[in-house]
């Protein structure tokens, strides 16, 4: 099947679980770099064949050094990394992995940075420079490497979604579907990846082997259409998830699957907003199911609240210091977080509505 049927079937199918005419159009990057380096990979020149395929014009940086990413002032260099795609070999600290509890025990990285404009991002502060997208064509030896941070007797989970949103890049990569490949292969692992994207047809027919879960990252409606450029609606997102839990037999992927609930903020009305998601998610999970939850409040550090002020100065996001309360950390660093009462009082709207609606379902952290 070439490259294009697949991505005309993606559209269409888009188009069916939205049960609108118009879909959600996959992410295509004004300007592709390869490094000369990452050129040589085999992975490397798989992503450029795809690119080609996709008619996107390619540029290959000799020096191995991805320049032309700044603008005038960072509005503009925003506008320009986030329509750029970096094809580069990870360096070697990316070999050197690092825990990330409570997620999984450790993380790796296809890739840094997204395409999408979330206006709370958690990227922003987290990685330095232009927000450009950068994929690593060493991915298989980045694969290969987290067999020597397996554990001998217990299975060992490993994350991909710390800096980027692998799903939204999958139509130019296919490196989680390398990814999954690998674990399926690896008794013992666990990969775990986080996505707001519904692009799923290319990992339904994977043999995952059960080691993979599809986690969906959902927010209430109004959040997510005020907040979240870029990216699906719920609604299309929980169709993903639920064709991606259903058995092989009735046309799914039969993967274990989590819902991240994030960032959750008390807006006004917030138990009916998210009791409406509640509602959409019970209606469209209604079958037998491997399923977690994690439950995320909004929280931001003075860096990263600058940034995406900068990078988004008309945002009705809520940045202002009433209810919270400051988190410290080791580093002498800190984060604003919800007050006690209030993260309390969430806490145990989302405890008691998930427990009456997926009784068998295990909250894995409350944050
Ligand atoms: S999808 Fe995730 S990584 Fe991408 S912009 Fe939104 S919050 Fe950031």
């Amino acid at each position: 099947m070439e490259l294009l049927d697949i991505l005309n079937d993606i559209t269409t199918e888009a188009r069916e679980l939205n049960g609108e005419e118009k879909s959600f159009k996959l992410w295509m990057p004004k300007r592709v770099v390869f490094t000369a380096d990452a050129l040589e990979q085999a992975y490397g020149q798989k992503i450029y064949e795809r690119i080609k395929e996709l008619n996107l014009n390619i540029e290959i940086a000799k020096n191995n050094r991805i320049t032309g990413l700044r603008g005038k002032d960072e509005r503009e260099t925003y506008r320009i990394a986030k329509n750029t795609l970096a094809i580069v070999n990870a360096p070697p600290s990316a070999f050197n992995l690092r825990p990330i509890p409570p997620s999984a025990d450790w993380q790796f990285h296809l890739a840094e940075g997204c395409p999408a404009h979330c206006q709370y991002c958690y990227l922003a502060g987290s990685l330095s420079g232009p927000p450009a997208i950068r994929v690593f064509a060493n991915l298989p030896q980045i694969l290969e490497n987290t067999i020597k941070f397996e554990s001998l007797n217990q299975v060992t989970s490993f994350e991909a979604s710390c800096y980027t949103d692998p799903l939204s890049l999958e139509h130019l990569t296919g490196g989680l579907a390398e990814s999954i490949n690998h674990f399926a292969d690896r008794p013992n692992t666990h990969l775990r990846f986080v996505t707001k994207f519904d692009n799923v047809s290319g990992l339904l027919n994977l043999n995952h082997q059960g080691r993979t879960r599809f986690r969906s990252s959902l927010n209430a409606d109004v959040i997510a259409r005020k907040l979240e450029g870029g990216t699906p609606n719920v609604s299309v997102r929980i169709k993903a998830l639920r064709k991606m839990a259903l058995p092989r037999q009735q046309g799914g992927g039969g993967y274990p699957i989590g819902v991240v609930l994030a960032p959750i903020m008390p807006i006004p009305d917030w138990e009916l907003h998210y009791s409406k998601l509640m509602d959409e998610l019970e209606l469209n999970l209604n079958f037998e199911i491997d399923l977690t939850f994690e439950l995320i409040t909004h929280r931001f550090t003075p860096g990263s609240r600058d940034i995406l002020m900068e990078w988004y100065p008309n945002t009705s996001l809520d940045f202002s210091e009433t209810n919270r309360a400051i988190k410290r950390n080791k580093f002498g660093g800190h984060k604003y977080v919800f007050v006690k009462e209030l993260m309390k009082e969430l806490k145990s709207f989302f405890e008691a509505e998930i427990a009456r609606r997926f009784p068998n379902a295990r909250i894995l952290y409350w944050t």
